[in-house]
């Protein structure tokens, strides 16, 4: 790499003669910004020739200005060296330099990003895909993982600017792209009578969508036997981020609020699996319409199949308009190994709930979430994707993210050249079987953010 290619990299910070100075800093700032003077030292490294990597990863002298660094530092830095030819994308965004492309988007969300600036608006803990933030690039919005352990060995960090709107992204210190990050919502600042913050009866996902977890308990959750792996619905509840049971009356008022001050344009109701045989359908139902009797919200319902299919009609008369019913993984040896408890329930029963609820709610909307990273083969994976695809359920295939204290936390990130290969083998099912996000009423699918499926459609 010449001295001018170098230059023209460094061209998107430095182009930044207002930002970069005031907001990262420069190395005579260390000790009013430390988190910029370490940014313009490391933005100094290739115009001095300097390998840049483990000035991004942080050394025994940096732990005091950057303790993720420092902890990378006292690793195997070795280990974290990114191999471009797993990762044609982020080598490709490295040659090139300043980008703002959805590819990047889906690369951040395979490996992670290190966040170099406070939690500010996030989720930690909780159902489903978590320790995530949301990232904008233009009209496309991901959650992208930041606050997990896994992230520390990312190649790509992130460095929000004063005001907490934008953010600059790095990978091994040259910046390739810059990222919007959603404010605050209003609803946000509000309680309930009794004194319980709106935030912890719902929350905001992506930058329109409301989403809850109705029953913060799962049958499941407390036996090593039964629990699924991946899932850290007991975490936000134990860090006090949210309550047990959320009332139909509190989501009707949060709902209402969410939608008033902020736009939110859809919900997502989930649940653990309580130990009814309604498998929580019948929460769901009683909180659906709370919500839809005082707000024009369209909400997606997630539970397991429950033991009635007469559910799905019920559902839908309390103003559920979509639904999804989430294998999680594809094939019988990783859902035994992954979720012991939800894998007695065979995924033959998934399919004839499926073409129940197709035949409730139509089709597309239906829609089962698929974790790809989990050992599903890509074969395993697409194969599935198409017979879903095929009886009219959408397949939200998703890479997995390891959430810190969950027994897979150190499970290894999902390889991005594995997810840039499913994501078009399953838009090409997708568009086959006439299925599309735009036309799903609510919920993950339509949102599409924990996933970069939605550019492949
Ligand atoms: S895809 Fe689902 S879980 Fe992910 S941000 Fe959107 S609503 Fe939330």
């Amino acid at each position: 790499m010449n001295d001018t290619t170098i230059l023209r990299k460094l061209q998107g910070p430095l182009r930044g003669q207002a930002l970069l100075p005031q907001v990262y800093g420069s190395a005579s700032d260390s000790a009013v910004d430390p988190v910029g003077a370490q940014l313009a030292r490391q933005l100094q490294g290739p115009l001095r020739g300097q390998a840049l990597l483990p000035q991004v990863q942080g050394s025994d002298s940096d732990r005091a200005v950057d303790p993720v660094g420092a902890q990378l530092a006292g690793e195997d830095v070795g280990k974290h060296a990114p191999d471009p030819k797993r990762t044609p994308v982020g080598a490709r965004l490295a040659r090139e330099g300043s980008t703002a492309s959805p590819d990047l988007l889906a690369e951040l969300q395979c490996h992670g990003v290190r966040w170099q600036g406070a939690d500010g608006l996030a989720r930690k803990g909780g159902a489903g895909p978590s320790d995530h933030k949301a990232l904008s690039l233009g009209e496309h919005t991901a959650m992208v993982p930041m606050l997990n352990r896994a992230s520390l060995d990312s190649p790509y960090s992130a460095v929000p600017d004063s005001s907490g709107a934008q953010a600059l992204i790095f990978r091994e210190g040259l910046q390739v792209g810059q990222v919007q990050l959603p404010g605050v919502p209003k609803f946000y600042g509000l309680n309930t009578e009794d004194g319980i913050p709106y935030w912890k009866i719902a929350t905001l996902h992506s930058k329109d969508v409301l989403a809850t977890t109705v029953l913060q308990h799962c049958i499941r959750m407390n036996e090593a036997a039964t629990s699924c792996q991946f899932c850290a619905i007991g975490q936000s509840l134990a860090s006090g981020k949210t309550i047990a049971r959320k009332r139909p009356a509190q989501l009707a008022q949060v709902a209402k609020a969410a939608v008033e001050l902020d736009g939110v344009k859809h919900m997502v109701m989930t649940t653990g699996t309580p130990q009814t045989s309604d498998r929580g359908a019948a929460i769901l139902c009683e909180s659906a319409a709370a919500v839809t009797a005082v707000v024009d919200l369209p909400i997606q319902a997630q539970c397991e199949p429950p033991d009635d299919d007469a559910w799905f009609q019920r559902l839908k008369d309390s103003g559920v308009v979509s639904l999804g019913m989430h294998l999680e993984a594809v094939t019988d040896a990783v859902r035994q190994r992954i979720m012991p408890g939800k894998a007695e329930v065979p995924l033959e029963r998934y399919f004839t709930a499926f073409d129940a609820a197709v035949k409730v709610f139509g089709r597309g909307q239906v829609s089962t979430y698929i974790l790809a990273g989990l050992g599903d083969s890509e074969d395993a994976i697409a194969q599935m994707s198409e017979r879903l695809a095929s009886v009219g359920v959408y397949p939200f295939v998703v890479p997995f993210v390891p959430i810190d204290g969950t027994p897979l936390a150190r499970h290894p990130k999902p390889d991005s050249a594995l997810m840039q290969r499913l994501y078009p083998r399953i838009g090409a099912s997708l568009r086959k079987h006439g299925l599309h996000s735009d036309n799903i009423n609510a919920g993950c699918a339509k949102c599409g953010a924990c996933s970069a499926l939605k550019h492949h459609e």
